[in-house]
């Protein structure tokens, strides 16, 4: 499901001002749309059910950003930043988008984002120090670019116009063309999410499949960018180890030598949600079941991840893969 297959789309009238918008009107001139005054609280929407959760992946909403709160960030990233939009319409299991899912789970696209990248560069600009900006975290840019075709542009405008900062962004999705002819690759770091194969097939539905992600990295690393690579989330089920060994291994055997120097790692263990289990209860009831209750805990109220002990453990067992078969490898962290 790579390709969108919108069945409706939701606007707000003022799309029609920007550029984007009357784009995206315009190739999209076949799907009814429904106008809306705010992409925030669309009350049809919020009426559906757990199990029309697939349906709301159909459903693409255009509007334009109003919040810009970039939020401070110590992992990868300086701040996070909320970008060209918000959602998906791919069905990760566990995709901690889906906090509220008939707000946050489908396709929503802002069609301002010169105003976006304005205020980008303006606070970029005026920082002392060199930043990064996470501009992925609200949505997947290259799933994104399918429809707007944007990310190029922007990441172009982001470049020229600011002589420092850099971007970030994580993706599943092998579709790094727009990527390869950046003008600064050193200012921009695709970072790509990995999971064995048989955990992409069971929970990650509609991503790219492990080799195209794989192959993806290599002409990345090929085209002069320095991808850091994320294993997450790690998921345990019965096959954990099987699964993250075979992992690895692939990772060995299909990237290329020049991509396996010092990759920048990142570990995210799973957490997980009342609400997504309640979602893929209804919404998917052949899946296989994330939540564990001998293995997870609470964490605030209805919100799970995995014991202290059972990660710990598994995480050794991951690092020590790590270790012996990517020698000089970088652990950003674990969590
Ligand atoms: S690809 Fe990313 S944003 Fe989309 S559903 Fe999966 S985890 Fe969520």
């Amino acid at each position: 499901m790579l390709k969108p297959t919108f069945k409706k789309i939701y606007y707000e009238k003022d799309i029609v001002n920007y550029e984007l918008g009357k784009y995206l009107l315009d190739k999209y001139n076949n799907i009814p749309k429904i106008e809306i005054k705010s992409h925030n609280n669309i009350e049809e929407l919020r009426k559906y059910e757990n199990k029309d959760f697939g349906k709301l992946k159909h459903y693409l909403i255009i509007g334009t950003r109003k919040t810009h709160k970039y939020v401070e960030n110590h992992k990868i990233s300086d701040y996070l930043v909320p970008f060209s939009s918000s959602g998906c319409y791919a069905m990760c299991m566990y995709c901690y988008l889906v906090c509220n899912y008939n707000k946050c789970s489908y396709l929503r696209v802002f069609v301002n984002t010169k105003e976006i990248l304005d205020r980008l560069i303006k606070f970029s600009n005026e920082s002392d120090k060199e930043l990064v900006f996470e501009i992925g975290s609200n949505s997947d840019l290259l799933l994104e670019n399918l429809v707007t075709n944007t990310l190029k542009d922007n990441t172009e405008y982001f470049l020229k116009n600011t002589k420092k900062g850099k971007l970030t962004f994580p993706t599943k999705f092998n579709l790094i063309e727009p990527l390869l002819s950046i003008s600064d690759k050193k200012r921009v770091i695709p970072r790509m999410s990995l999971n064995p194969d048989n955990i992409i097939k069971k929970v990650e539905f509609g991503t790219s499949n492990l080799k195209e992600r794989l192959d993806a990295i290599n002409k990345l690393v090929e085209n002069g960018y320095k991808p850091y690579i994320l294993i997450a989330p790690v998921i345990i089920t019965d096959t954990f180890e099987n699964d993250y060994k075979a992992l690895i291994q692939e990772m060995k055997e299909k990237l290329s030598t020049k991509a396996q120097k010092k990759i920048t790692f990142e570990i995210i263990f799973m957490t997980y949600s009342y609400v997504h289990r309640k979602i893929n209860e209804e919404a998917f009831p052949k899946a296989i079941n994330l939540y564990s209750k001998e293995l997870m805990t609470s964490r605030g109220i209805g919100k799970y991840h995995y014991r202290n002990d059972v990660k710990d453990k598994c995480k050794s067992y991951i690092l020590n893969l790590l270790h012996k078969n990517f020698k000089d490898c970088i652990i950003k962290y674990v969590v």
